[in-house]
């Protein structure tokens, strides 16, 4: 398994890409001239943080999914049954719906079946895209589907 990243310094590592994204937001949302004078602070802060909910999803399918479609790479483990041991085979894809700390996510996940155990499912674990068990925290207001990629 790869290294842990510390979140804390890869945004310090990317803060003058991240600048530079921002930058280009505000152009696009307020244009050449920049947010017109009397705009409502709250309505700043709605539009930022609904732009970093959307990225924060954004990059979490464009990991996840490009990682699914990746299955070449995947751990040996992932290729045997979790419950009995035998070689699994390959099924067929299916969406996999997560709820994140910035709302719904979903991606193809390619799945595994046992023929012994008679059931499919994601080798990399059912509630976790990496298998880290990390991600899941239900709550928060989940308006999946504002800014789907596709
Ligand atoms: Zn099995």
């Amino acid at each position: 398994m790869a290294q842990a990243l510390q979140s804390e310094q890869v945004v310090e590592d990317l803060k003058s890409r991240l600048e530079g994204v921002a930058k280009n937001l505000v152009f696009e949302v307020y244009g050449a001239d920049g947010m017109p004078w009397g705009t409502p602070f709250s309505e700043l802060e709605d539009v930022s943080v609904e732009l970093g909910r959307c990225l924060s999803r954004m990059i979490m399918e464009a990991a996840a999914g490009g990682q699914a479609e990746q299955t070449s790479d995947a751990p040996p483990e992932y290729e045997v049954c979790p419950t009995c041991g035998q070689p699994v085979g390959e099924a067929k894809s299916r969406s996999r719906p997560l709820t994140t700390r910035a709302g719904e996510v979903q991606w193809n996940e390619p799945q595994r079946y046992c023929r012994k155990c008679r059931r499919a499912f994601f080798p990399s674990g059912e509630e976790s895209a990496a298998g880290g068990g990390r991600g899941s925290q239900p709550g928060g207001s989940s308006e999946g589907g504002v800014c789907r990629s596709e």
